[in-house]
């Protein structure tokens, strides 16, 4: 990441209202955008000013209940339609997210705060979730063969698992939805969405544009609430609903892999990271300090994928971490509105709070203050770009995800010692890798305990590769050939030997 050189002018307030109340504020139900049925909302704001952005209708079990209707009952004629179809809509809403990218890009900057710059990527990104599965629609595979005895043939085929719940988190606004929603209609499967509460704009947006592009009525349904575990307990209890996909918080993934149980639903997950970021003595270091601020300030270290734990060989140690300071200094906090802003706010006080105090317990630990450190006084939620050296083993920042703009660094002497350092975590999402040696970067991949590896990049996420963690960090993944095999099910005809059959 660079500071933002683009010369397109900020947005003036007139264009951000204008955009806000083009917005749909109701829930979507079987085509329908509809109040909450008590009449409940909930306020969205911006983290850059803590102002309020719009207020939207706020779903009751009721609501709940009313979208699994729907699902439900539209699953089987949407089941049923030919991938050609199923494809082509795809197709079209990538075509009009593409089309509306501005639109896009500024509501998830005002909604969740990262730079225009970074909302510009992530519709790029999510949209391409809506292409990639347009092409997957029509290769879904099966198999016919002969059993190893001769006797029968065996048939494979897969159907769509079913009505499906889809619960997304707040920091990537719209390709959380896109990552979901593409795979599941490419199946054939109905969805209802939860986006998360502070930032449900975006997937308001997106629903809207579903619609124009000919998804039917009750294929997707879109739930925001105040109230998650209220309205999406009893949608998980049903034993109408066949799945359910969420990303989020290992935490709160806990729960529901727990309350799954009961209706042995099928789940993904995509939880938390805690992501190591190696750089040997023999790496290219501009390239390792480049990657490492992609890594760590992407959406402002707001990212499962963040570096969390910068781990360097004590050879470049000197060399590495002066050079990070210079760059992590030149980044300009701001409004994401703004064209020279390269770090948003944070998402909310609660976030800002919690990284402060982390960053304060990792020096009450030892460690030293290399760059920032401070909460930025004034409106919205800004934390000052910050590096932490000498950061101890058992700091509890290396053990926890920091979501925030700070680096901690930790200095190893040898191979043996970063991937023990780098396996330390109950995590597994994603590890990053720094070296020239392609033998060594080969073995530390094979050794990693992640779903993922970054090998000289400090970005991995890519719609035609499959994402996600092991350990504590998820189960399935997102994208790749692998991404639609989260909805599909796979079914089995046995048939006996058509030759012994007589006509
Ligand atoms: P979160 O608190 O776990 O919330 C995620 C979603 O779950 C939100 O929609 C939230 O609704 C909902 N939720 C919360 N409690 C619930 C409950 N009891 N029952 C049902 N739904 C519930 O996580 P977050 O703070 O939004 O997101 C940050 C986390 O997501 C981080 O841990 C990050 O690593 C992880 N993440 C992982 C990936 C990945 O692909 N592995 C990608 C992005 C983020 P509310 O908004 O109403 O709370």
């Amino acid at each position: 990441m660079t500071s933002n050189s683009s010369v397109v002018p900020a947005p003036s307030p007139e264009d951000e209202r204008a955009l806000l109340d083009s917005i749909p504020t109701g829930l979507l139900i079987d085509g329908v955008w509809r109040e909450s049925s008590d009449g409940g909302t909930l306020d969205v704001n911006d983290p850059s000013t803590g102002q309020l952005l719009l207020t939207i209708a706020s779903a009751t079990p009721s609501d709940g209940a009313a979208a699994l209707d729907a699902a439900a009952r539209v699953q089987p004629s949407w089941a049923a339609t030919a991938p050609r179809v199923r494809s082509e809509i795809l197709r079209k809403a990538f075509e009009l997210v593409t089309a509306r990218a501005e639109d896009f890009a500024l509501l998830m900057t005002l909604e969740m705060g990262k730079p225009l710059a970074e909302s510009r990527a992530e519709v790029a990104y999510g949209a391409e979730f809506l292409r990639w599965f347009s092409e997957e629609t029509n290769r879904i595979g099966g198999r016919y063969t002969t059993a190893p005895d001769g006797n029968s043939r065996l048939l494979v085929t897969k159907r769509p698992v079913g009505p499906s719940l889809l619960i997304t988190p707040w920091n990537f606004p719209l390709a959380m939805a896109t990552r979901k929603i593409g795979p599941a209609i490419a199946a054939g499967c109905t969805v209802i969405l939860k986006p998360a509460t502070l930032t449900p704009l975006s997937a308001l947006l997106f629903a809207q544009v579903l619609n124009e592009a000919g998804v039917p009525a009750g294929v997707v349904n879109v739930i925001q609430t105040a109230h998650a575990g209220a309205v999406t307990g009893p949608l998980i209890s049903d034993s109408r609903l066949r799945k359910l996909s969420f990303t989020g918080s290992t935490e709160v993934g806990q729960r529901l892999i727990a309350q799954s149980a009961e209706q042995v639903l099928r789940v993904s997950m995509e939880l938390g990271g805690n992501a190591p970021l190696i750089v040997f003595d023999d790496a290219d270091i501009d390239l390792a300090v480049s990657g490492t601020l992609q890594a760590k300030l992407r959406n402002g270290g707001e990212a499962c994928t963040a570096a969390n734990r910068i781990l360097v060989q004590s050879g470049v140690a000197e060399k590495f971490t002066a050079q990070l300071i210079e760059r992590m200094r030149e980044q300009t906090v701001g409004r994401g509105t703004l064209p020279e802003s390269a770090v948003g706010p944070l998402v909310d006080e609660d976030s800002r709070a919690k990284v402060e105090e982390l960053v304060a317990a990792t020096l009450d630990s030892g460690a030293n203050l290399a760059l920032g450190g401070h909460r930025i006084d004034g409106p919205g939620y800004f934390y000052q770009p910050t590096i932490l050296t000498d950061v101890p083993a058992d700091a509890r920042i290396l053990h926890e995800e920091i979501f925030g703009p700070v680096a901690p660094i930790t200095v190893f002497d040898t191979e043996e010692e970063a991937i023990r350092l780098a396996n330390d975590t109950e995590f597994g999402l994603v590890s990053y890798v720094f070296t020239t040696d392609l033998n060594r970067g080969l073995r530390l991949a094979e050794q990693l305990e992640s779903g993922m590896v970054g090998l000289n990049t400090g970005i991995i996420s890519n719609p035609a590769a499959p994402f996600g963690g092991v350990k504590h960090s998820g189960i399935g993944r997102e994208g790749g050939l692998e991404g639609i095999e989260e909805y599909l099910e796979t079914r089995y005809i046995g048939i006996g030997d058509p030759a012994r059959q007589t006509a």
